[in-house]
């Protein structure tokens, strides 16, 4: 009867919750994909959101952020609704100049801006801003270089990389000591699959997340991704998670 009963639990608890995405613990890094560039982040009592896009119910079983960090000027990356249904009284933004130039209103604890190449320290999190942008480098570039930023957040010893929107540029390549990556793939935004599999076999995270997939006409071909991954890196792990729920 008692196994019964759990079925009967567990039937209902996958019925409510259909698109229940994995939750990831890396040495004390607790990771929740939310939705296609957004990420939360959880350490030591801290919470920590990436890109907040698509609706702030989304954010509602999340602790209030003590840090926003938005890579850039778009309306995926930068979502004025989603920020001002989010309590971000208590919290500190993090951004490069040109998102702080279109964000309306001021309903932050403390913005700071942080442009390519910048890194500081706040609250034992190590943060530096890492450029982001489309190759060739042209003028009429969907990302052009030094406007947007991809992090690398310091975690206690992990080092977490979040790419943003961007090709595999020389800086991507040369990272190193590198333990999480979150590493965008569609067409014709950012890169193929088989580019950001290139550049992640140069710069060896432990693990990678596909991340920012969804493109147009179609979504990107993760699974792909992690063949190439796979089958030319020993070193890299890679964890493909559900980024679209329903
Ligand atoms: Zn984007």
């Amino acid at each position: 009867m008692r196994s019964l009963g759990y079925a009967i639990l567990g039937f209902f608890f996958l019925a409510t919750y259909p698109d229940l995405h994995a939750q990831d613990t890396i040495n004390k890094v607790q990771i929740d994909p939310v939705l296609h560039g957004s990420l939360v982040l959880q350490f030591n009592g801290k919470t920590i959101y990436l890109d907040p896009y698509g609706g702030a119910e989304l954010y509602q079983n999340f602790p209030k952020p003590d840090m926003v960090l938005i890579t850039d000027i778009h309306g995926d990356h930068l979502h004025q609704e989603t920020l001002d249904g989010i309590a971000t009284e208590q919290g500190l933004l993090i951004a490069p100049q040109a998102v702080y130039d279109k964000l309306e209103g001021n309903q932050f604890r403390e913005i700071m801006i942080m442009n390519n190449g910048e890194d500081t320290v706040i609250d034992d999190i190590g943060i530096e801003a890492i450029p982001m942008y489309n190759l060739p480098e042209t003028e009429d570039s969907r990302h052009p270089k030094g406007r947007g930023n991809g992090y690398i957040l310091t975690l206690g010893d992990q080092r977490i990389y979040i790419s943003g929107d961007t090709e595999d540029t020389p800086e991507m390549r040369a990272l190193r000591n590198i333990d999480i990556a979150f590493v965008c793939m569609n067409m014709p935004y950012t890169m193929t699959v088989e580019q950001a599999a290139d550049a992640v076999n140069e710069f060896k995270p432990a693990v990678v997340y596909p991340y920012h997939y969804r493109g147009r006409p179609d979504m990107s071909d993760t699974e792909k991704f992690k063949s190439l991954v796979e089958a030319n890196n020993e070193v890299t792990e890679v964890r493909l998670r559900n980024w679209y729920p329903e």
